[in-house]
């Protein structure tokens, strides 16, 4: 798909000067927003992000949970929250945290880089690692 129902919302920075991200689910119930930089930008080759995405790794930023606002139902199967209608992935809610996944922004592509690899045990054989990512076996 080129054309999504809801493309980017507002400005890109807040009145005080930060930074602003939106994001969503492909059908557009659910959208979200998300203030200022991640605390980590990171890809996951593990077997539980690889059946949850569908993919074979799953890119991820975090922010502390304050940071972000979302708007419409979502439902979440241990932690993972998806659109219900859509069945997109879309964000990880933990205490005091919030782990977005990378391709549920709508800017295509992002600014945001890997700065660590985990469970690389696990990565395609065809696939590079990440120049200047920290490579870690497991859990970084
Ligand atoms: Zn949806
Ligand atoms: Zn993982």
């Amino acid at each position: 798909m080129s054309e999504y129902p809801v493309l980017r919302q507002g400005p890109p920075r807040a009145a005080d000067g930060m930074r602003i991200r939106y994001g969503g689910c492909i059908c557009g119930a659910v959208r979200f927003e998300v203030r200022g930089e991640p605390t980590v930008v990171g890809v996951c080759h593990c077997l539980e992000c690889r059946k949850a995405t569908g993919g074979v790794a799953m890119p991820y930023a975090d922010w502390p949970a304050e940071a972000f606002t979302s708007t419409g139902e979502t439902r979440a199967f241990v932690g993972r929250s998806f659109c219900p209608t859509c069945g997109s992935r879309l964000f990880h809610l933990s205490p005091g945290k919030v782990k977005i996944m990378l391709g549920a922004f709508d800017d295509a592509p992002g600014d945001l880089r890997p700065a660590q690899e985990g469970w690389i045990i696990r990565r395609e054989h065809w696939l590079a690692p990440i120049g200047g990512a920290s490579q870690h076996e497991r859990d970084p």
